[in-house]
């Protein structure tokens, strides 16, 4: 299968931040965000064609616990359930990250589910339809909730954006306690910005605040 990359490194974001973890970046992604932080899995995809063995040997080198399979989309990359099964029997804990477009019954046990907001469309007229019309699949959305323990992550650029959330989260019936609030940016100075009103949000909603720590340490790099 298709890898951007792989690298061990700490979660920058959600519930495990902070747990060293070996990250697996598959490229290729049905989205395309306008604010994508990592191009090289979707508007230019690009990465090596490694199998099955080399990519457990790979997370076997690193003395982590967790592993997460982020990407691009992962649940469209060929080979994706035989991956995480072989995780699974290694006895590894298992986060997907997903924008949650489609349903893949994949090995997890996180399933980190990103659905992309309105702020996420890009202007590019052919990349902004499919977009458009791919970012929220209501059914897809309920049946990971249902399958697997989850939380609903949204990245958030301006307080307006809270409207679509609340409708969303609602109209999915979750609980606000898995509900997480990331602010949009790829450098720290933002972060911190839409961190300060975002945080006041989460305060009088209930939702949880997310850092992205990788950011904060090592700016928008790759393979942190
Ligand atoms: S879903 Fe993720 S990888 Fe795909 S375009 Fe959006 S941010 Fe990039």
């Amino acid at each position: 299968m298709k890898i951007a990359e792989l690298f061990y490194s700490i979660q920058g974001e959600g519930v495990l931040v902070g747990v060293p973890s070996v990250f697996i970046r598959t490229s290729g992604c049905n989205l395309r965000c306008t604010w994508c932080d990592t191009p090289y899995t979707s508007w230019q995809p690009e990465g090596t064609d490694l199998e099955l063995d080399q990519i457990l040997d790979e997370v076997s080198a690193h003395p982590a616990r967790h592993v997460v399979v982020t990407g691009g989309e992962p649940m469209i990359a060929p080979d994706i359930i035989p991956l995480t099964a072989r995780l699974r029997e290694r006895g590894l804990h298992i986060t997907i990250e997903t924008a949650g477009t489609v349903f893949t019954p994949v090995s997890c046990d996180l399933m980190s589910i990103s659905p992309k907001l309105a702020n996420s469309t890009p202007d590019d007229p052919r990349w902004g339809r499919q977009h458009e019309r791919l970012r929220i699949q209501p059914q897809v959305l309920a049946e990971l909730m249902a399958r697997y323990e989850y939380q609903l992550k949204f990245v958030i650029e301006r307080p307006g954006d809270l409207d679509e959330v609340r409708s969303l989260v609602e109209s999915l019936g979750a609980d606000r306690e898995h509900v997480i609030l990331m602010p949009e940016g790829t450098d720290a100075e933002r972060l911190r910005e839409r961190g300060v009103w975002l945080t006041e949000i989460c305060k009088s909603e209930g939702f949880r605040f997310s850092p992205r720590l990788h950011v904060d340490l090592w700016g928008n790099r790759r393979g942190v």
